[in-house]
């Protein structure tokens, strides 16, 4: 979901955090990216120009923390600002559907996922809140659809209207309530007929089938592809037959994303769920958080830039980053680096936010690399001598032994200790040669 939106704020953000400090200059050129790859995504023009002006007034305003990169600050504070338009006024994925029986009318676009979107939502009302589900199709023009939600509420094991042949959408809406009631159903879903594209003829029923079943929600459903034209039939439902929610469809696709933004900003309305797929618990709920994470496509950069920004010194991270360009890594290095896992949160803190190592820091817990061996190593650090750390080099078994006992432990461990410090020595020299090292511990910072 949302590729083309997070390639495209990845590779301004790659260019940012190259340079040194966050001046206005700075902050203007990447906001432009920003705001060229929305409209890019699909957003529309008004809320593109907002959100860059809303993460302008922010990035500008704020001093510069001396310990992240001016890429990773921006990146934040472009983060905070999706979550926050996405978010709206809080939480809103649970239906409101007490007072039984509840009616959900689901409109919109023939072909956006209204007659899927109902199923799913009905399979999961049915399994996740026990609720008993009556389904109704209003399409009176298209035979298939209605045959089309029967069978689907045969797959799900919920029960839907019978069709009867030659009734209007009204009478089948006026038929459903009465069903429902009588037959002691906690909701019912109305699906109304979709048109290819919004007229007077569909608005009008709409309407009236609005007014005789008095929904507790009316449901949009778009198609998350459509971007532009998407915020345009929300526009128009909502003035019209007035919406409480939306879902996005589609959204499994490689998509351009940009239209939960829009959606978000132009209707005021709340995205309730995301289709992802044509099975029937392809349905999630709506996470502003995550879809802000995904739309920045960067692994929980956001979580390590606020870590950092406790722990780091600016000063201390440029000071090593050099030395290890020069592929310089001695015992004073090697505990700096010790020391700022421990503060991070250890290994699991550490490698957990970043993209793709979840699954190592699962297997350096297993393997035994937990805060206490850090803890170890430090003191073992601690024991040897000003030159011993510096040159590591010098230490023969009499110095290994006095160091082991001075940290109270053994001698083995010590071994290990100085393997260990070896590899990341030879790794450095490597890297450092290739100009990979000074890259590494950029993005690290
Ligand atoms: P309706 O005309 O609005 O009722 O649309 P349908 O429910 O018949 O859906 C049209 C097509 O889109 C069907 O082939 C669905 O399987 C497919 N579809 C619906 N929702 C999704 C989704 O979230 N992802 C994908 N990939 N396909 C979907």
């Amino acid at each position: 979901m949302f590729e083309s939106l997070s390639e495209r704020l990845g590779g301004v953000f790659d260019r940012l955090t190259k340079q040194g400090a966050l001046s206005e200059a700075d902050v203007d050129t990447a906001l432009r990216e920003v705001r060229v790859a929305l409209l890019e995504a699909d957003v529309s023009l008004p809320v593109a120009r907002d959100f860059v002006k809303a993460v302008k007034g922010k990035a500008t305003g704020q001093s510069v923390t001396r310990s992240v990169t001016p890429g990773q600050q921006v990146v934040k504070i472009v983060h905070d600002e999706l979550v926050r338009m996405l978010a709206g006024d809080g939480p809103a994925d649970a239906l409101k559907i007490d007072n039984p029986p509840a009616a959900v009318l689901m409109v919109g676009l023939q072909g956006s996922g209204k007659t899927t979107t109902t199923a799913k939502l009905a399979k999961r009302l049915k399994e996740k809140n026990g609720k008993r589900v009556l389904l109704a199709s209003l399409d009176t023009n298209r035979p298939a659809a209605m045959e089309q939600l029967a069978i689907l509420a045969g797959q799900i094991g919920v029960d839907s209207l019978p069709i009867v042949k030659g009734e209007s959408a009204v009478q089948i809406a006026k038929r459903a309530k009465t069903q429902a009631a009588m037959g002691g159903y906690d909701v019912l879903f109305l699906d109304t007929a979709g048109r290819l594209h919004i007229d007077e003829v569909l608005m009008d029923e709409v309407q009236s089938v609005r007014d005789i079943a008095q929904p507790r929600e009316t449901l949009l459903v778009v198609d998350g592809l459509t971007g532009q034209d998407a915020v345009n039939v929300a526009t128009e439902f909502e003035a019209k037959v007035g919406i409480t929610g939306v879902v996005l469809t589609r959204m499994d696709g490689d998509g351009r994303g940009g239209a939960a933004l829009s959606m978000r900003a132009v209707t005021g309305k709340p995205i309730r769920f995301v289709g992802l797929g044509e099975k029937m618990d392809a349905l999630e709920t709506f996470e502003p958080e995550r879809v802000a994470g995904r739309i920045l496509g960067m692994g929980d950069i956001v979580a390590l830039v606020e870590k950092a920004r406790e722990t780091f010194e600016a000063e201390q991270a440029e000071r090593m980053a050099k030395r290890f360009a020069k592929g310089l890594f001695n015992m004073n290095d090697l505990r700096g680096q010790l020391e700022q896992m421990l503060k991070m949160g250890g290994m699991q803190g550490l490698m957990g936010m970043l993209p793709g190592m979840g699954k190592m820091a699962k297997a350096a817990e297993e393997a035994g690399f937990d805060d206490r061996m850090l803890r170890r190593q430090i003191a073992l650090i601690n024991s040897m001598t000003k030159k011993e750390r510096a040159n590591p080099d010098l230490l023969q078994a009499s110095r290994k032994k006095r160091i082991a006992q001075g940290a109270g432990l053994e001698v083995q461990e010590l071994n290990r200790l100085l393997k260990q410090h070896k590899q990341m020595a030879d790794m450095m020299k490597k890297m450092g040669k290739g100009g990979m090292m000074k890259q590494a511990v950029k993005a690290m910072m």
